[in-house]
Parts: structure tokens; sequence; C-alpha cells
């Protein structure tokens, strides 16, 4: 069977591409702790974008995690100056964000930099971006779906390389093919990408059996914290302060722990809190139908999908709690029908 691509997606590849092949410094990025889809969706656009001939650097606000180094051709990861970099594209693509405010400090340069923004996304919260072509769809599973029907609606051959990235956008969005954001669409790209030379066994090993110790460590102690209230169906974890230093981990080390709180029977809702770097405390929230927890996000300034979000809140761990439980609590009891 052929796939099929919506015409609202391919009138946005073919803008994108408008705006694509004829720049001459194209700087890709996506949001600060990039995920598989954020760094496989760039390097699938990076390639493709090689193969026509451009010139084209990622340049992302923090660094790609070592277990998704294994996607990067040389030269192309230049995060560790993306400020210059910046500085010298005539054209940007952010990729998995809707919103420039998840850039971190690379926001405002981007927006100062007065250069065409272009936006591939699959996220359902309202953002602002700069003026520039879009390719946003909050119906694809993952930004690497995206990319691949910009591909496909150019008719632009999608190498062996290209198609492993965009196979890990759409490997870890889905849980590994295991969360509701699986569509039929979604096996069905994945199985012609696998049809372009991905071997999906070696796929999962770089990204889930190649674990460092850490990584196991730090699962088994933010595990411990585990707090389950069965009365209103919500459970929670909580990364102990100094955890990702004792254990040499990173953000990328939790990826997933949130899970095992979700997959308490009874949970309708799960959360995820750790202190960030920067003074504020991160939540990661995940959901069972008909729990909505990307509208819970923006009440906090967040966002994301129905059954995935995240946001970012001012204060205390102990304060942040307090203020997002009793919200999550009141949700649970009262809000969830009228979501
Ligand atoms: P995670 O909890 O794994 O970091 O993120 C889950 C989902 O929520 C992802 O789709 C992510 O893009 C989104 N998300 C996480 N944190 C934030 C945030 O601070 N703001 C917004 N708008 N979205 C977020
Ligand atoms: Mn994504």
């Amino acid at each position: 069977m052929t796939l099929t691509i919506a015409p609202a997606r391919a009138a946005g590849a073919r803008e994108l591409a408008a705006l694509l092949t004829t720049a001459n410094h194209i700087v890709l990025t996506t949001h600060v702790n990039s995920d598989g889809d954020g760094v496989g969706s760039e390097v699938g656009l990076l390639q493709l974008l090689r193969a026509r001939g451009r010139e084209v650097v990622i340049a992302n606000p923090t660094p790609i995690p070592d277990r998704f180094h294994f996607l990067l051709p040389p030269d192309a990861d230049k995060s560790e100056r993306a400020v210059k970099e910046i500085e010298r594209a005539d054209a940007i693509v952010v990729l998995d964000i809707g919103d420039l405010g998840r850039l971190g400090d690379l926001g405002r340069r981007v927006a100062a930099r007065g250069v065409p923004v272009a936006c591939i996304d699959h996220h359902v919260s309202p953002g602002s971006l700069p003026a520039g072509p879009k390719l946003i769809d909050p119906t694809a599973t993952a930004t690497a779906e995206l990319v691949y029907d910009f591909a496909a609606a150019l008719d632009w051959k999608i190498e062996p390389e290209c198609a492993r990235a965009l196979y890990v956008g759409i490997l870890t969005d889905t849980g590994g093919f295991r969360f509701s954001n699986t569509t039929p669409r979604a096996l069905r790209v994945a199985a012609e990408l696998l049809a372009c030379g991905v071997d999906p066994e070696s796929i999962y090993e770089q990204v889930y059996a190649s674990a460092p110790e850490g990584r196991v460590r730090l699962l088994g102690e933010v595990l411990q914290t585990l707090v389950v209230e069965a009365d209103v169906g919500m459970s929670w974890v909580t990364v102990p302060p100094g955890a990702l230093e004792r254990h040499h981990a990173d953000a990328d080390d939790l990826d997933g722990i949130v899970e095992f709180a979700r997959s308490v029977a009874g949970t309708r809702l799960a959360l995820l809190f750790r202190q960030l770097a920067n003074g504020r405390v991160k939540v990661s929230l995940r959901s069972r139908s008909p729990v909505d927890v990307a509208s819970l996000a923006q009440r906090f300034g967040g966002g994301g999908h129905t059954k995935a979000a995240g946001a970012s809140l001012e204060g205390s761990i102990g304060e942040v709690q307090g203020t997002v439980l009793t919200a999550a609590r009141e949700y649970l009891r009262n809000g969830v029908a009228d979501a």
C-alpha cells in the first residue's frame, strides 16, 4: 500500500523546500534536553538536505544525549557553538517544538536573527514563532513522521542513514510502538523506513540496551520515591537531590521512568518531579484516557500532548509539588469530564 500524504502536509513540505533549497547556511534546532524525536528529526532532515548539496548543521541549546550520537554524521552537531551558527544562518528550522520558549537562551537569538524560521512539529500547545514556512500537525505521531512526509511529498530519496534517524524518532515518541500515538500510519511509515535499510535490532540495542550502569542505578533510586494515591488514581516519583550527579547521569537517563508510575494499576495520572540547574522544577506528566495532561501542563506554562506533557515551574521541589499535586487531585476528582 502506498502512503497518502494529507494535502496540508504536502503544501507545508513544498513551502519548506522553497526556502531550504535556496538558503546558503541552514541551522536546525530543537528543544532543551533533546529526545529521540528531536534528534532523529534533525538528523533525518540534515541528511535529506546534505544529499541535495545544502550546507546544514545542528545547533541545539543543550548537548545531544550520548545514546543518540550514533545517528550523527561528521560535522553535523555544532551545538557547542550554537550562537555563532545561528548568527550565520540565513534559514533556521525548529523541530519538535512550536515555541521559541523551549529553546532556552537560543530562543531570543533565533528571534533576533531576523531570517525565516521554518517549523516542523506535532505538539498540540499553541506557540508563537517568527515568520516562515510551517509543517505542523498535532495528529502526527512524531515530528519524524512529518520529516518523512516532507521527503515523500517532494519525492526525495530516503537513504539508510536518514531512515535510521527517522525510525528512532517514531520508535522513541511511541515508547517502542506502545503508546496511543502508535497509529496505523506510524507503523506504515516505520515499515517504509525498514524497507529503506533500517536494522531494528541494532537500533534497539543502541537506544534501549546500551545503558551506562548509572542509568539503571538512578532508576532504582527514583523508584524508591514512588507515592501512590489510589483514591484519586495518581502516582508520582521524585528525583532525589543530587541523584543525577551521584550516578554520572543526565536528563536523558530519566527518560521512561515516569512510565513506571503510570504503570501502577488504577493510575490515571503519573508525574515525575526534578530540580533543574536553573532553580526551576520540571514536571513530567503522563496519563491514561480521558485525562488530558496537556491542558493541566498549560495551566503552569507548559504543554505537550494529551497523554504526555511537561512544564517547568518556579519554586522549591516541595512548593511545586504542593501546587501541582493539589491542582492534579482537584482535576482528577472534578475536572476530567469537562476538560
Ligand atoms: P517530557 O515529560 O518527556 O519531558 O515531555 C513530554 C512532552 O511534553 C513532550 O512532548 C515535550 O515536548 C512536552 N514538554 C515537556 N516539558 C515541557 C515544557 O516545559 N513546556 C512545553 N510547552 N512542553 C513541554
Ligand atoms: Mn516529538
